[in-house]
């Protein structure tokens, strides 16, 4: 592929969200060029990647907040069952990769981890009860096991019980097939698949600069940055999959669905446990309820996660404050995302959302000693000396004009699409990775409408 040439589709990032809907649609046909632009010098080292992520297979089977309570004290399960089909979808794609040779064998990337929702006292207990009784009714949920038996909730995760003082009432569910997924390994295996091909190209160390219409085309400037110099390659159809950068790039196209809307980040915080023998006896991850003004997304748990094959421990994620919208980006990036189009929103949702602001500035203060105390609600025996303190990645949520001068912050992820289908964009962070396969086959959907008989798992067609 020369530099001056118009490809079919360029994507930026190569991230999970790329690496997806390259996949799905070079699956839908193979005679597609395609380039990818990645402005880090490997894939999958933002979000994506196992360290800056939770690695949780997202299914509905402990998330709390996908289950939110009604007045009336009933449970609405409608997103967790909508988590779960999505899910399932993407188990779908990564199987039919690892059968077709495209993915190395699915133990590199995805494990079964049980996942379990873990409450203590009365009202939080009733909760969980209703939350249960309401999921199992699904045949998705129909495995969902319930207790409040301390000797069955030990069993299935002793650290969660151990030294716990009685007389509070706890209950548990587990999922017994719930799982951990490296989402860096899985993208850099769905990258490393692609770029074996002659008409896909991957390039690493270039980062898109400026994005304009060019009469049918997108006209995309990349900078290599290895080199230091600028080239534009002419795209029919663009994805911006550049993670906390999308929403800059989204603004460059000029297109009239990008107006309003603002961004706000959040960045994270892990526990890492060190103690070999601490990880040997926990083999779950368990959530449990978020704090009065936490974002949703920072529900804390205790994960045992598998990352690059190896058993790990892992708390969090706190949350703190940030002026970057990627770790490797700069701290200018909050500043100059404000302009004239998305000032009003975004002021809006900064007074709309004290709690929010104050939980932040909270969790950005605590010390070692008061992580640790928090961890101690999951794990009651943990010892300051047994775990470190790592940096996750961090999560741009979006906020979105109510068009009447105000400004709605949104925890979930949005896709935008031009009118003409030519060029579209996901904003935003959850339920996110878990979720890929679904979020890309609607960009397909609203983007290529009618140009493949079937596009609905293009997995399914003949390789
Ligand atoms: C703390 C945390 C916990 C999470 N936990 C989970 C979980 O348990 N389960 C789950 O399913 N999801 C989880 N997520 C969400 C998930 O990680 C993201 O939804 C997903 O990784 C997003 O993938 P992406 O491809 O959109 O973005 P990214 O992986 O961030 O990729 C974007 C890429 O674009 C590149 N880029 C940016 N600008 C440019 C440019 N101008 N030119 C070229 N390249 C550019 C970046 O370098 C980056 O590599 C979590 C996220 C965080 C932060």
């Amino acid at each position: 592929m020369t530099r001056n040439t118009t490809v079919d589709v360029a994507l930026i990032g190569a991230g999970i969200m790329s690496a997806t809907l390259a996949t799905l649609l070079r699956m839908l046909d193979r005679r597609l060029r395609v380039v990818i632009f990645e402005r880090l010098d490997h894939a999958a080292a933002e979000s994506s990647d196992a360290w800056n992520n939770a690695g949780t297979g997202h299914a509905g089977y402990c998330e709390l907040n996908y289950t939110p309570e009604r007045d009336d004290g009933s449970v609405d399960c409608s997103k967790a069952l909508d988590i779960a089909a999505q899910f399932a979808l993407s188990l779908e794609l990564w199987r039919a990769l690892v059968e077709r040779g495209d993915l190395p064998a699915a133990r590199t990337f995805v494990r079964t981890v049980p996942h379990l929702s873990f409450v203590q006292g009365a009202s939080d207990v009733a909760f969980l009860r209703a939350r249960h009784a309401g999921l199992v009714r699904s045949p998705l949920f129909a495995a969902l096991e319930w207790s409040e038996d301390p000797a069955q909730l030990a069993e299935w995760m002793p650290l969660v019980m151990e030294g716990r003082e009685r007389g509070v009432p706890v209950a548990a569910t587990r999922m017994a097939a719930g799982t951990d997924v490296d989402f860096g390994a899985l993208t850099r295996g769905m990258i490393a698949a692609l770029a074996k091909h002659d008409d896909v190209e991957v390039r690493l160390s270039h980062e898109v600069v400026d994005v304009a219409r060019d009469g049918d085309a997108w006209r995309i400037a990349v900078r290599d940055l290895a080199g230091k110099r600028e080239h534009a390659v002419r795209a029919r159809f663009l994805f911006i999959g550049a993670g906390g950068y999308t929403l800059s790039l989204l603004e460059q196209t000029g297109i009239p669905e990008a107006k309003g809307y603002g961004a706000f980040p959040v960045s994270g915080q892990w526990l890492r446990c060190t103690s070999p023998a601490v990880i040997a006896r926990h083999h779950a991850k368990v959530y449990g309820r978020a704090a009065v003004g936490a974002p949703p997304m920072s529900v804390p748990h205790l994960d045992a996660r598998f990352i690059e094959g190896k058993h790990e421990l892992l708390f969090g994620p706190y949350a703190g404050i940030t002026t970057r919208f990627l770790k490797e980006g700069s701290p200018l990036d909050l500043l100059r995302s404000i302009g004239i189009d998305n000032i009003l929103p975004v002021v809006a949702a900064g007074v709309g959302n004290l709690d929010l602001t104050r939980y932040l500035v909270g969790q950005a203060l605590l010390s070692h000693d008061e992580r640790v105390e928090l961890l101690r609600r999951y794990c009651p025996t943990a010892t300051p000396d047994d775990w470190q303190l790592l940096v996750a990645g961090l999560r741009v949520q979006i906020i979105k004009s109510d068009g009447r001068g105000g400004g709605e912050l949104k925890f979930g992820t949005e896709v935008v699409t031009s009118a003409d289908g030519s060029v579209a964009a996901l904003l935003g962070a959850s339920p996110g990775a878990s979720t890929a396969a679904a979020i890309m086959l609607e960009v397909i959907e609203r983007c290529f409408p009618g140009r493949w008989p079937a596009p609905a798992r293009p997995w399914l067609r003949p390789s």
